[in-house]
């Protein structure tokens, strides 16, 4: 899906197109970009826009995307309907707009990254952003290893960062002991540490894939348990 997204892209990528509402169109973007790839909700968007490039999009690839999407999915899905009916109500914009347009996408880049150094919700983006969009996305991959990969990418999987949680809740998911970050779960946790720095596990190539669904896994057994326990076997 993301192949055909990222194709779309290189295809329309020397048109220059804009949005007579472009905000809102934006908006809908994100939320359709992120459903594609299995995100929260709450995945901040300067981590989003950077790890898929999405200054990048133009409006005529989102809407062949969403069509294919559509056909080979036949969904119904409601952020779907949402989307093609959105892009449907929205013109290109005029002229002079595009002006001014290409200092505008260069602030917009440089407070993305400004907010990617300070981010407390994902404290190792910075160490593992990429120039051109990341390899895991370029190449053909399973939706679901993809979407894997993204996720922990994205910080998304580290409830210890999510700052919205109570204390308990954000303690580690195997363990109970240390809180849910990536330094516990790779490196101090009994059950899930492996021989890997960060960066190398978070890199763009999705080389550790099979190690964070082994987290995955772990993680799923630790909640099957405890649900046993809960309900005593009665
Ligand atoms: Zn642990």
């Amino acid at each position: 899906m993301f192949n055909a997204l990222v194709g779309s892209i290189a295809l329309y990528g020397t048109e220059v197109r804009g949005w007579r509402n472009e905000e809102r169109v934006d908006r809908v973007k994100k939320k359709y970009v992120k459903w594609i790839l299995g995100l929260d909700r709450r995945t901040p968007n300067y981590i989003l826009v950077e790890e898929t490039k999405m200054r990048e999009l133009r409006l005529e690839a989102m809407k062949r995307v969403i069509k294919y999407e559509e056909i080979t999915r036949k969904t119904k899905r409601k952020i779907v309907m949402e989307c093609i009916k959105e892009l449907d109500t929205e013109g290109r914009e005029s002229e002079e707009n595009k002006k001014g347009k290409g200092k505008r996408r260069r602030k917009e880049k440089e407070e993305c990254r400004k907010k990617i150094e300070e981010s407390k919700y994902n404290k190792h983006y910075e160490n593992i952003m990429t120039e051109e969009i990341p390899k895991y996305l370029r190449e053909r991959r399973k939706k679901k290893d993809r979407n894997v990969i993204a996720r922990y990418r994205c910080g998304n999987k580290m409830r210890g960062s999510q700052h919205w949680r109570e204390d308990k809740e954000r303690k580690c998911r195997v363990c109970k002991g240390g809180v849910e970050i990536l330094m516990h779960v790779l490196k101090e946790c009994e059950a899930t540490r492996y021989e890997t720095s960060i960066e190398e596990f978070l890199k763009e190539d999705g080389k550790s894939c099979e190690l964070m669904k082994r987290i995955d896994r772990i993680r799923e057994e630790r909640r099957k348990e405890k649900e046993g326990v809960e309900t005593g076997g009665k």
